[in-house]
């Protein structure tokens, strides 16, 4: 009898150590999933027969701006900058620049802190302090959100769709792998091979030290120019959606 108690209670311990382990790879999954979440527009890329594509750029501002708006300024394109609200505050004559230029801010939260297991106060806080921040630099247009790191559970998807907002992602991240990460040449093959219309490119250059990034930027304007692309804002991507 007492054989099968302790029989039973090693059942009960295994099954829910292995239902804990499912419900921490399930949750894993779903915080870094590109396309699911529970609540609201999840968007990675645009489906469109179109040749267009948008180029981001995440966190910041910081002085590197100098070296990219020029690159952009000069191939006439337009890009989507996610910056974050606190280093708006450090940088704010960068934030502006721009601005000015025309391109769209979003927002990419005030403190880059991963928007998972916070309250809705702090979400909410997080993402208001930095809508109000943009505005201030004398930005007016639409402002669209990505969470740090892309990274959200329940609440943040929650607080967006009931601000109809919706969660801008990405498809093509090539400084996320090391070996594309290297150089600006293979940064800007890789993305020039893998664009797809319709695609979101995610480049991270304010704290480029190297350049190979901010370098790239005009290799791969270059080259999806003459593969017959057309860069356009998140907005302008989203309306063709
Ligand atoms: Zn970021």
């Amino acid at each position: 009898m007492r054989k099968l108690t302790m029989k039973k209670t090693l059942i009960a311990g295994i099954t829910g150590i292995i239902l804990l382990a499912l419900t921490a790879l399930i949750t894993l999954n779903i915080i870094n999933s590109r396309t699911f979440q529970f609540f609201g527009g999840i968007v990675t890329r645009v489906h469109t027969e179109e040749k267009v594509i948008a180029l981001t750029f995440d966190d910041g501002p910081t002085k590197k701006v100098d070296e990219i708006l020029p690159i952009l300024n000069a191939e006439n394109v337009k890009a989507t900058f996610f910056l974050i609200g606190n280093e708006i505050k450090q940088f704010p004559g960068e934030a502006r620049k721009i601005a000015l230029a025309g391109h769209e801010i979003g927002n990419h939260t005030y403190s880059h802190n991963r928007m998972v297991f916070k309250s809705l106060p702090y979400i909410k806080k997080e993402i208001e302090n930095t809508d109000k921040i943009i505005r201030e630099i004398g930005y007016n247009d639409t402002i669209h959100f990505r969470p740090p790191n892309g990274k959200k559970l329940i609440l943040l998807p929650y607080y967006l769709k009931q601000n109809n907002r919706k969660t801008i992602l990405w498809d093509l991240e090539p400084n996320t792998y090391p070996q594309i990460n290297k150089s600006a040449d293979t940064i800007a093959t890789y993305v020039i091979d893998h664009a797809k219309p319709g695609s979101i490119i995610l480049l991270h250059p304010m704290y480029d030290e190297k350049g190979n990034t901010i370098h790239s930027i005009k290799k791969i304007i270059k080259g999806l120019k003459s593969k017959g692309y057309t860069f356009k804002t998140v907005s302008e991507l989203l309306k063709l959606q």
